[in-house]
């Protein structure tokens, strides 16, 4: 195929849910559509390579986050739990993703976790919650359940947008790995292409429409090297640390993450259980400066604060940074008690916090600023669809969410 010489339909720069969902949607209508995507196919987890691509990358203060650079997007490194689009903050803009999120729950596995699914510590904290008057409930997960069963959670039983990418393909879509976008081709007023280097080299790619679906981080910065230049004036992630103690007379370590949880609204903070990965939990340990729980995994309990943060930092093509303020961190502060307190009464014992983390870099490409209601940037053809659109601060989970904006936006190109 000579790259530059075709005309595609629609580009789509990013395998992600968006990216993936997009691209599906688009080509079962038989349009010709090409998927950029800087990675490669890899689901492993190492945590120098991550660190050396930029997947995990310090945003200041010593603080980190995380995403993937992978088919398949930040996905591909989930924790497979769903919270509904935040549905007041995309009617102010007179979006309605209800229509969308139905025909979700009709192709995707979203259902609470089988009670014997549910892991010991999972289940222990559940309890503790409700015995202490939390509404505790269990949480919609992507998870195909008759691949799992009691302490067996094959990766495979997670859904995520490397079976879109995969159908996209199998019905015509091409995918181009280890192609990075820098930049829009823009002629006029009008965007007619991208600028990228595929697999080394650098071409132009033409198409009737673009879409940016590069994730919060990597969509601001291709959207200000074509002269966009608000995109990433300011971001949410949505910080988070987990409160871990030591529990006994259970086997711990290998269960699903996020069973069960609550959101304090009000409050600005959301609590789940959280069992990290093997690897993970032993990196924080050691960033906590805990090396005396790095072999601990199997007798620890945690959960996880995930907080709503303000709108602030900046992300540039060199640099992401964010200073959390003095509001954020006592949302911190008061989810970190929350947990303790649950944690404590369901009898764990040496507790600690690992050090603020994020994973969901978003609010970079705002509609109302950036974009409009249909997601379309101040260029004819070109769209912004990932977390970076989501217009304000929200401290959920974005999965379903752009998954949603994926499919509405198809429509509106179709
Ligand atoms: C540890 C962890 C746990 C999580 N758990 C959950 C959860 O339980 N539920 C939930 O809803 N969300 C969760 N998330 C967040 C969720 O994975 C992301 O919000 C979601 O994947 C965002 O989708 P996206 O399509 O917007 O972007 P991404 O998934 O980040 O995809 C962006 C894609 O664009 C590619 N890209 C970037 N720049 C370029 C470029 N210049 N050229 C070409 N390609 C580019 C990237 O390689 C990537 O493949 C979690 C995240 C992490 C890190």
């Amino acid at each position: 195929m000579k790259l530059g010489k075709e005309n595609w339909d629609v580009i789509i720069v990013g395998t992600g849910p968006s990216g993936a969902c997009l691209a599906l949607e688009i080509v079962r209508q038989h349009k010709k559509v090409l998927l950029l995507e800087k990675g490669r196919a890899d689901i492993s987890i190492n945590i120098p390579k991550m660190l050396k691509n930029k997947e995990m990358m310090f945003i200041g203060n010593g603080k980190t986050l995380v995403r993937g650079i992978r088919t398949g997007g930040t996905s591909v490194l989930y924790y497979g739990t769903s919270y509904a689009p935040p549905a007041g903050l995309f009617a102010k803009f007179g979006i309605d993703l209800s229509s969308e999120v139905e025909e979700l729950k009709r192709e995707l596995p979203l259902a609470p976790l089988k009670d014997e699914l549910i892991g010991p510590t999972a289940q222990k904290i559940r309890d503790s919650a409700l015995n202490l008057g939390y509404a505790w409930g269990k949480l919609d997960k992507f998870i195909y359940q008759d691949l799992c069963a009691p302490g067996y959670f094959p990766y495979e039983a997670q859904w995520n947008a490397i079976r879109y990418v995969n159908d996209a393909v199998e019905l015509g879509a091409v995918l181009l790995t280890c192609s990075e976008v820098t930049r829009v081709i823009v002629n006029g007023k009008k965007a007619v292409g991208v600028e990228a280097t595929v697999q080394g080299e650098r071409h132009k790619l033409y198409a009737s429409k673009i879409v940016l679906s590069a994730g919060g981080l990597g969509t601001a910065q291709i959207l200000q090297a074509s002269a966009i230049n608000k995109a990433g004036d300011g971001f949410f992630c949505d910080p988070i640390t987990i409160v871990q103690g030591l529990t006994e007379g259970i086997e711990a370590g290998n269960e699903i993450p996020m069973a069960a949880g609550m959101i304090f609204e009000k409050e600005g903070f959301v609590l789940t259980d959280l069992t990290l990965p093997k690897l993970v939990y032993q990196l924080f340990s050691v960033q906590a400066l805990r090396p005396n729980r790095v072999w601990q995994h199997g007798r620890t309990m945690g959960i996880m604060v995930k907080v709503r943060d303000g709108i602030g930092g900046s992300i540039k093509r060199r640099k992401v940074h964010k200073v959390f303020s003095e509001a954020d961190k006592l949302k911190m502060q008061q989810g970190e008690g929350k947990a303790r307190e649950i944690l404590q009464h369901a009898g764990a014992k040496r507790l600690y916090n690992t050090v603020w983390t994020s994973a969901h870099p978003g609010g970079s490409a705002r509609i109302g600023e950036v974009v409009d209601p249909n997601l379309k940037s101040e260029y004819d053809n070109l769209y912004v669809c990932d977390c970076s659109v989501i217009p304000t601060e929200w401290g959920l989970p974005p999965t379903l969410t752009v998954l949603a904006l994926a499919k509405r936006l198809a429509k509106h190109l179709l």
